[in-house]
């Protein structure tokens, strides 16, 4: 007799955690089948030595606070989940560009002082800066909207009452920016954020940087006290407390269907399992890689054919044996680029393009033993630019010569001694991601978000798009892209629409 269930979720990452928590609450037999042996994908932590790392997370965003609840901080209370979310004070994020055209500036959160920040580095801008972020309120209305139409919307409201969605929707940050009379000086400070994305602003679609800009701007940026690791653990607890099953250990390797084309359920340690629906937080390469090609719909083959992989990163995780204090560091987060303009920080992106340095410590004083503190260097790469003539012996050179580039310029740029400090070191690259998430390239963002693959085309195509009966998607790849907050979104998203299908709801 085979096991079967309302709802398996494949994959216990963010997208999936919260999608399975859903279904739980809502009372459906749920199965949430993780390949590792540990929830969160790459919502996680490891230990070196006396140190407990951050392995992705910078700053996650839509949260808000308890008096003023965002969306993520919404899903989190609404589910039962209870985070400790601590706050970046002040500041945003310090940006750095070497050399002659270069600056050394620090944007500050809050809609006035983020516009006055950027008006004191570009005199007069500061009623432009505040015109592009007054856009989100109504392109989240707009995109609010669509979701509730199931991507159906009808043309004359999205007309007449969403107009600035309609005029901004086809365009690039650049381009949207520009017409709001943004100097490029400016447009360069403020497009520091492209590296979060992995897609330069020449190119990345406006409502998705607004989307991200506005509320980092307007919240702050929130991260939990207990690493990312906190908040998958506060997931499975709901999705345990509501009967929810979970089974560490069991990759999916094979989606199985009925003879009519719809999901039927997955093959996970060997054993058949079924279910009235699947929800996958698995990339759809993948899970089209473990089905039979018969079943798969041709558009959905094309498309996912075309659709190029999103951007990795190469990181280096430091623990110090000195404190940020004594490190000379008060920063959380710093941006450094050898160039101003984000085209050519992308172009650049191997050699002297854009990288983070991150010091939690200046959040959460005590997220490493007294006396101590951690950086953690994020390099935005594609998995392709991984030289192809790496020898596996090789490996490890590659990655200690990456850490040792990226150390001493920071070093150089932030005026600090790091190299006599560091008591653990751990680097990852593409290589590593791919591994641990078992996504292609390593991406982890999904697909790149660009072109005619944007967030809007995404949108109105979900219908068409993810066309397979019984299989709903969620996570980084699916359509709001990007990040923690997306990832949660649309897994708390496509959780309720299943749940409300099963339930005859809908
Ligand atoms: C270094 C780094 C820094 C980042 N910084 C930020 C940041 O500051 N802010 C931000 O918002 N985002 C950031 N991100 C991106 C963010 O972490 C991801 O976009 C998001 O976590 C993706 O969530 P997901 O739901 O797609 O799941 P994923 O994290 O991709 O997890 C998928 C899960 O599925 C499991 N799985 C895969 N295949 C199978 C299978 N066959 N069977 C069973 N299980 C399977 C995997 O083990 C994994 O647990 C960062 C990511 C990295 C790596």
């Amino acid at each position: 007799m085979h096991k079967q269930y309302d709802v398996i979720v494949v994959g216990a990452g963010n997208g999936g955690l919260a999608a399975a928590a859903n279904t739980a609450i809502a009372g459906l037999k749920t199965l949430l089948l993780e390949k590792h042996n540990i929830p969160g994908g790459c919502a996680t932590s490891f230990r070196r030595g006396r140190f407990e790392f951050e392995p992705s997370l910078h700053e996650l965003c839509s949260v808000g606070t308890a008096e003023r609840p965002n969306t993520v901080y919404k899903v989190f209370d609404d589910l039962g989940a209870k985070i400790n979310w601590e706050y970046e004070k002040g500041h945003i994020f310090r940006t750095i560009v070497k050399g002659e055209d270069g600056y050394d500036v620090r944007l500050s959160a809050g809609m006035d002082a983020f516009c006055e920040s950027v008006d004191a580095v570009v005199p007069g801008c500061k009623e432009n800066v505040r015109a592009f972020l007054k856009l989100k309120p109504k392109i989240a209305a707009a995109i609010d909207y669509i979701y509730a139409t199931k991507g159906n919307p009808n043309g004359l409201v999205m007309l007449l009452k969403h107009a600035d969605f309609m005029r901004t929707a086809g365009h690039s940050v650049e381009e949207v920016m520009t017409a709001l009379g943004i100097p490029k000086k400016a447009q360069n400070l403020i497009n520091t954020y492209w590296g979060y994305l992995g897609v330069p602003t020449d190119e990345l679609n406006a409502m998705h940087f607004l989307n991200m800009l506005h509320d980092y701007v307007v919240d702050g940026a929130a991260m939990p006290k207990h690493r990312s690791h906190e908040l998958s653990l506060a997931l499975i607890d709901v999705i345990q407390k509501h009967g929810g099953e979970v089974w560490y250990n069991s990759e999916v390797t094979k989606f199985l269907y009925h003879e009519d084309g719809s999901v039927a359920g997955v093959v996970a340690n060997g054993e058949e399992i079924y279910a009235r629906e699947v929800i996958s937080n698995v990339i759809p390469h993948n899970v089209f890689n473990m089905s039979d090609p018969d079943k798969i719909p041709e558009q959905n083959l094309k498309l996912a054919n075309a659709r190029e992989f999103g951007i990795s990163v190469a990181t280096v995780y430091l623990g110090l044996d000195c404190t940020a204090e004594e490190l000379g560091l008060e920063d959380y987060t710093v941006f450094i680029m050898g160039h101003p303009d984000p085209r050519t920080q992308y172009n650049t992106r191997h050699e002297d393009g854009l990288y983070i340095v991150n010091c939690l410590n200046n959040v959460i004083p005590d997220s490493s033993p007294e006396g101590t503190s951690t950086l953690f260097f994020t390099i935005p790469v594609f998995g392709h630019d991984i030289p192809k003539d790496l020898k596996p012996e090789d490996y490890k050179k590659y990655k200690n010569a990456l850490a040792k580039k990226y150390i001493e310029d920071a070093e150089k740029c932030l005026g600090i001694s790091i190299m006599p400090h560091i008591e653990e070191i751990s680097i990852a690259t593409p290589v590593t991601f791919a591994h641990y998430l078992g996504t292609p390239e390593g991406t982890i963002y999904g697909y790149k978000l660009s072109g005619w693959d944007n967030l809007m085309a995404r949108t109105a195509g979900e219908k068409t798009d993810y066309a397979i009966p019984g299989l709903s998607f969620c996570g980084g790849h699916y359509i709001r892209g990007d990040g923690y907050s997306c990832a949660y979104i649309m897994g708390d998203t496509i959780g309720k629409r299943v749940a409300k299908r099963l339930k005859g709801e809908n």
